[in-house]
């Protein structure tokens, strides 16, 4: 399956990481993390930092799969609002879930501070628009159980909208602690910085087709026939996951991606902020550090790559359409367009950890629009599994929730 088509900015804006170098001979490894996109590389990131042995397999160019795609908006908020959650997993399971997210977003930070590399991370704040009245009844809902959980939150009236935002809408909830970042660059420095450091071993066009499971761990086949033996492995293949899942746990979509030429930074809007909606699907928007905006959505069933890539066209519209609706008085000019596989769980969580059964086997499936700050909880998670660390975060996204 391909993960994405078109052009995807951030592999056209960025060199790059041109690291051909398939796995040729037998391999073993303490740990063997499959994949080597955003999650797959923090995981690697807190392993090496743990001094933990490790090594990195990817079937394709390095971080060329959704990572690549990404718009890269990091967001405490999840995809199914607080006050919806608590009525799929309980009141106490969804507030935890929330303040995961918001500490995660500090803990990448704080990772790329240490390693000092910068992958255009920059805090902005975030402001969900109510689409609709209705939508407008949701936020009200949402603040109440958001102040009484203690996450930062403001409640933007119609007049505050258009005073601080310039927007025509009804209300929406506001809080200062988002950021965004370029996913590609953040996922290929973390894995440079520890193959200079950590001497990291990492291995692309190695597709990981089998595993057998051996007393004391794994023997994972390659599609040339080379065996890798590891005592742990840890899945970090994003869509592609199901290979190694006794079931689906997730629905897949397609998304739609664009960013306009670029325009003078006055021109933007208020605070550069990230801007998102309630109805569904929803349609969001950043800018770059060059003063592009990037907008997104448009989300439908994924059935087939062929029929994701035919609407494209028709999406780039639709998307041109919504984003002039909000500031018709930005000018915006489509430069470049991608689409991409998109998946979401029934709760808005990602699950991470082992199988029930299979103590050996971890997974880091980060996945909805969170899908990088829930990148960040797994690879904590999965480190102080093997460090024999007690996280009270194993409980509230494995896989037996
Ligand atoms: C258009 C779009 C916009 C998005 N916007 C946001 C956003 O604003 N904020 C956010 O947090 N998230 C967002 N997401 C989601 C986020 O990008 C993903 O959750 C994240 O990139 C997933 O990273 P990953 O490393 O788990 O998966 P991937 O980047 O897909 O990496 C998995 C890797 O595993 C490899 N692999 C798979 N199977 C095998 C195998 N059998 N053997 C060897 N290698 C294998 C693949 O080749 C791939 O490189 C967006 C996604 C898309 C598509």
């Amino acid at each position: 399956m391909d993960l994405h088509s078109g052009l995807a900015y951030w592999i056209v804006k960025n060199e790059l990481f041109d690291y051909f170098h398939p796995l040729r001979d037998d391999f073993v490894i303490d740990v063997a993390i499959i994949g080597s996109g955003i999650t797959g590389s923090l995981v690697a990131h807190e392993l090496c930092m743990a001094g933990i042995p490790c090594a990195v397999f990817d079937k394709r160019t390095i971080a060329t799969g959704s990572t690549a795609a990404s718009t890269s908006q990091l967001q405490y908020e999840i995809d199914v609002p607080l006050c919806e959650m608590m009525d799929k997993v309980g009141e106490k399971t969804a507030v935890k879930a929330y303040h995961a997210s918001l500490q995660s977003i500090t803990d990448i930070e704080e990772v790329f501070h240490a390693i000092r590399v910068n992958p255009d991370f920059k805090r902005v704040s975030s402001v969900y628009l109510a689409s609709n009245r209705r939508g407008l009844g949701l936020l009200e809902r949402e603040y109440e159980v958001r102040i009484k959980h203690g996450l930062p939150v403001e409640f933007l009236d119609a007049d505050a909208l258009l005073a601080n935002h310039r927007i025509e809408g009804p209300g929406a909830l506001k809080n200062r602690e988002a950021a965004q970042m370029d996913c590609y660059q953040a996922a290929t420095g973390l894995l440079r910085h520890h193959i200079k450091q950590h001497d990291l071993p990492l291995f692309s066009h190695t597709d990981i087709v089998a595993y057998e499971e051996k007393k004391g761990g794994y023997t994972l086949l390659t599609g040339d026939g080379k065996a890798i033996r590891c005592k742990y492995v840890v899945i970090a293949a994003g869509f592609e996951a199901g290979r190694f899942l006794p079931r689906q746990v997730m629905d897949l979509n397609s998304t739609y991606a664009l960013v306009s030429q670029p325009v003078e930074a006055s021109q933007l809007w208020p605070e550069r902020s990230l801007i998102w909606e309630t109805a569904h699907p929803y349609f969001y928007m950043r800018t770059t550090s060059d003063n592009r905006m990037m907008i997104g959505g448009e989300d439908v069933a994924f059935k087939n790559a062929e029929r994701r890539d035919r609407l494209l066209r028709w999406k780039i519209k639709r998307l041109e359409r919504q984003f002039r609706r909000i500031y018709p008085e930005i000018p915006f000019t489509v430069d470049m367009a991608w689409c991409g596989t998109f998946s979401s769980t029934r709760d808005g969580l990602p699950f991470i950890g082992p199988w029930p059964g299979k103590k050996r086997m971890f997974f880091a499936l980060g996945y909805g629009g969170n899908g990088i700050t829930f990148s960040m909880i797994a690879a904590q998670v999965i480190k102080n599994k093997l460090m024999g660390i007690k996280d009270e975060r194993e409980r509230i996204f494995g896989f037996g929730r």
